[in-house]
This record gives structure tokens, sequence and C-alpha cells, in this order.
């Protein structure tokens, strides 16, 4: 299974030299199995490199899955050239417990927003509901609604003995979520890693309870009750310059010496064999 990130910032894009690093784009991660399917998880602004590459190498049969509807998740797709193309088969996966996929998408792709309209581009595009399970290809997922609002969900693929878990926009300690912190422990273990959203310092997280983010060492407390040694933070706030996420890294390593702890960087790619 190759995974590689296209877009790890939370809520806007930034683009600037201060955040080179990491880089500026809205959430999209890319995930292909052994046997070359392709999955694409939300359309931030990431996504229209994704794009690029899935022209460059010939995918035309592509799954795309939402974890919610935000701006930052799906602001990419008017961008993402596949769906201009005959050629293209788009499946296209929403829970339907949120809003469904179909209007959501639609909504942004409707004038005065955008000049083409979702229901007359030339690909192939079919809606599908996204239940607690979905196998595509060799890869299955599992799914968790994670505590954000309007919901978000969280998931988890496996191909053979490896997994990973991807939980972004997922505040894991609020007492009005739709899920307690348990099972997301529970959800985790076992996997070869996982990748949390980050977006919080402790200090400015306690201003921002029930806005549906984490902090960094609330995901590395996931990582110690789950048993998982590789962490790697996400939906980097749009005010994190690479020094500040330098920092934070460097301090929690320092902290946990045992964990092989990351920030997730645009055009990271990780293979699990
Ligand atoms: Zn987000
Ligand atoms: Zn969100």
């Amino acid at each position: 299974m190759i995974i590689k990130l296209y877009g790890t910032r939370g809520s806007i894009a930034v683009a600037n030299k201060e955040t080179k690093k990491y880089g500026g784009n809205t959430t999209c991660l890319y995930v292909e199995s052994n046997s070359g399917d392709v999955i694409v998880v939300d359309a931030g602004t990431g996504i229209r490199l994704l794009g690029v590459h899935l022209i460059q190498e010939k995918k035309s049969k592509i799954n795309m899955l939402f974890t919610h509807y935000h701006w930052d998740h799906i602001q990419g797709f008017p961008f993402f050239t596949p769906i201009f193309l005959p050629s293209s088969v788009v499946d296209i996966y929403g829970s339907s417990k949120m809003t469904d996929p179909k209007k959501a998408l639609s909504y942004q792709m409707t004038r005065p927003y955008f000049p083409a309209i979702l229901s007359e581009l030339p690909s192939k595009i079919t809606f599908k509901t996204l239940k607690n399970k979905l196998t595509i290809g060799d890869i299955d997922i599992q799914t968790i609604i994670n505590n954000h609002p309007d919901q978000a969900l969280g998931l988890k693929f496996t191909e053979g003995k490896n997994s990973f878990a991807f939980l972004t926009d997922n505040e894991l300690f609020d007492k009005n979520g739709n899920t307690p912190y348990e099972k997301f422990v529970d959800f985790i273990k076992g996997v070869n890693f996982f990748i949390h959203d980050a977006q919080y310092k402790d200090d400015i997280y306690k201003k921002r309870l029930g806005w549906g983010h984490s902090t960094y060492s609330q995901a590395m407390k996931l990582a110690e009750d789950a048993g998982v040694r590789n962490v790697m933070f996400t939906h980097h706030d749009h005010g994190s310059t690479d020094k500040c996420i330098d920092g934070i890294v460097k301090g929690y390593r320092g902290k946990y010496p045992k964990y092989n702890i990351q920030a997730a960087a645009d055009g990271k790619t990780i293979i699990l064999k």
C-alpha cells in the first residue's frame, strides 16, 4: 500500500515562505493498493496536483472518500482535472448520516460560485454511500464517527498485514461528542501507524473547545493508550509556521524517545510493505 499526502493544512490554504517545508494545501490523501487501486480521501486544495499525477499515470478508475464537507476538504474538487475527462470513472463515497456528498459538491459547483456545473461534467461520476465498512480492491476500509461539528469520519485502511488510520478533524476529548475517547483507542489498536489531527497547542486548545480539533499532546496520549509507536500529526493550523511545527515535533520526540513522531507534509510518501 502506498500512501501519499497531498494536503496537510487545516481550515484554509496558506502560501508563504514560512510554510514551505510542511506545505500549505488543505487536506487530500492518496492511497494506492498493491494491485494499483486508486483511493482519494478528501478534496482539499492538494487534490489539484494529485489530479495531474493520476492523469500522467493513466489512472482513470478513481474511488473518492469524503471524511466530511467543510470547505478545506472539498474546495479543490472543481480543480481535479480527471472529472473533466470523459475517460474517467469516479465513484464518490460519503456517509449518508451527514450531508449527501452529491448535494455538498454540487453547491460549490453552481453559478455564481463556479462556472462548471457538477451534473454536466463529462466524466462518469457515481455517488455511493459510505457505511461502516467498504472494500476497494484488496484494501478493507473501516470507519468511525469523529467528534467534529457537522460530523466527520475517521478511516482505517487494511491491506493484508498492513494498516493505518487517518483521523483528521477530530476532537478526541469532546465531552459533547459522538464518540468517547476509548473507542478511538480501540479503533487504532494494532495499526502500523496513524495520522491524527493536531491543529492546536495545549494553550490554544483551551480557547477552542468544541471546535472539533485536537492537540499534539492528545494525539500522543492516543498513541500511548493504543500502543502505536508511529504517529503523524496533521491538519496543521494555518497560523503554524515550519519553525513552529519543527519545534513542537522536536519537543515531543524528546518527551517520547521510543516513538517515531512526524508532522505530515505535502508530498510525503509512506510505503507499507
Ligand atoms: Zn478540516
Ligand atoms: Zn472540518
